[in-house]
């Protein structure tokens, strides 16, 4: 088999789990062809962000030592711990030596400018993934297997200059297959691809979106006509309910690209939202498995799924979501519906959830809370049209998913009922044509409850 494993965030929280990892991988590349992406180290985009930002805003440079000092310890007891062999250890201390003297001249080159771009914040962020590649593939040279670190630029992933977002480009895919296949087959190496960054056209280093490593790995896997992608998570698989809000919540064998996309959108943290659509089309199932738990199944990802008699999967729930309610009367519908849409696309608002009501005018669109002062700045000036916006932000999204929704008479009603059964009061609803799903708003206090409420009434935990 030819598999794409990646490995991310508490899965390589260290040193020894980064061993774990590869071991893992030592395990599977025996008899198959495996390519590994991995993220960063577990919290370290995290600290590159925000030391990226406190560079730009304060003139001292004294943080950036300490913030240096802080990535060699934990980089450098990682290699101590997960690379055995001597000569690997020297190699790659020098490799991550030279990465933190460019990270270091980067951050104070920001803090003199006291300027930060998307594209300069871009090669900060890429500066986890960079770090943990070679180390991840000295472990697996140390381990007795062939391998090669490589960037995303370095294995074919080009994308556009949407700094922070950017979209790999077409052309990616043959790149990608005439890079990758060669060390696989050829070669007989396994790859250690960074995740997350990708590079313009003309080699400036660019990310993919938070969590973007799970789209580096299905993009090499549609590139390669892999047969499978493994995404190694820190759970047993995706689960029907969050665990924490459904104690007897249960794992799902199968689950359809579509289920997951859905999921995914409404804030169940499963993978990148965008990571189905490379594969979707080759129908190359995903599974997700467990790096603590590696002999377990897991949940597949595929084409479709036999079970059409959960008519809903899985439920989850977006806490910190905030409605902005467009309402007046007396105007063209779509013209201030395109004008509202238009407005947030521009201001890079992520809209989660939308309802409307003809009659008067009155939308109601879920965003991100973190979002909401820069939705109410892009409609601010809607106000000489005689429109109103309000917003709450007290609510939660619940959202339930599952394909033998499409057709079933009462599911709507059944979702209602039981909340309102338990006094439970519905702020907004939404269901596309698709059927795919049924969302709804809800107090934020009362969100917990209502996933459990309709878990129990679905009975999903068995
Ligand atoms: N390290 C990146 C992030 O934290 C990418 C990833 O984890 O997939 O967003
Ligand atoms: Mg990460």
């Amino acid at each position: 088999m030819r598999i794409v494993m990646k490995f991310g965030g508490t899965s390589v929280r260290d040193g020894s789990n980064i061993l774990h990892c590869a071991k893992l991988v030592k395990r599977y590349s025996n008899d198959n062809e495996v390519v590994v992406v991995v993220s960063a180290m577990a919290g370290v985009t995290d600290s590159l962000l925000n030391v990226a930002e406190k560079c730009c805003e304060e003139r001292s440079h004294g943080h950036i030592k300490l913030f240096i000092a802080d990535m060699m310890k934990r980089h450098y007891e990682a290699v101590e711990i997960a690379v055995r062999n001597e000569e690997m250890k020297s190699k790659v201390y020098s490799t991550l030596s030279s990465l933190f003297d460019e990270l270091e001249k980067v951050l104070l080159g920001i803090s003199y400018l006291g300027e930060l771009t998307n594209r300069s914040r871009d090669y900060i962020l890429s500066f986890g993934e960079r770090l943990l590649a070679p180390i991840f593939s000295a472990c697996l040279i140390s381990l007795g297997v062939n391998s090669l670190a490589l960037t995303g630029g370095d294995a074919g992933i080009v994308t556009d200059r949407n700094f922070g977002r950017a979209k790999p480009l077409p052309k990616s895919y043959n790149l990608i297959r005439s890079r990758i296949e060669p060390l696989i087959k050829i070669n007989r190496v396994v790859p250690v691809v960074t995740g997350f960054i990708g590079s313009t056209e003309d080699g400036i280093i660019t990310t993919l979106g938070r969590g973007g490593s799970d789209l580096t790995a299905t993009l090499i896997a549609s590139a390669i006509d892999a047969d499978e992608v493994w995404l190694w998570k820190e759970v047993d698989g995706i689960m029907t309910a969050d665990p924490k809000i459904v104690p007897n919540a249960r794992v799902i064998p199968e689950i359809s690209y579509q289920e997951a996309m859905e999921l995914s959108h409404f804030g169940a943290k499963i993978l990148h939202p965008k990571a189905l659509e490379p594969v979707m089309r080759k129908k190359i199932p995903v599974r997700i498995k467990n790096t603590f738990n590696p002999d377990v199944e897991g949940t597949v990802i595929c084409e479709s799924t036999k079970s059409s008699e959960d008519i809903v999967k899985a439920l989850s729930l977006i806490e910190k979501v905030a409605i902005v309610n467009v309402s007046g009367a007396g105007f063209d519908f779509a013209e201030i519906m395109a004008k509202v849409f238009r407005r947030l696309a521009n201001a890079k608002v992520n809209v989660i959830m939308v309802a409307q009501s003809s009659s008067e005018l009155n939308l109601s669109i879920v965003v991100e809370k973190s979002d909401l002062p820069k939705a109410l700045d892009a409609l601010e000036d809607l106000d000489e049209d005689n429109v109103k916006i309000d917003r709450r932000d007290d609510v939660a999204v619940v959202s339930a998913v599952g394909a033998g929704m499409a057709g079933t008479p009462g599911v709507a009603g059944r979702i209602f009922s039981a909340l309102g059964r338990e006094g439970i009061n519905v702020v907004m609803i939404s269901q596309s044509c698709s059927e795919f799903n049924v969302s709804f708003a809800v107090k934020r206090e009362e969100g917990k409850r209502a996933v459990r409420v309709i878990h129990e009434e679905f009975k999903l935990s068995k």
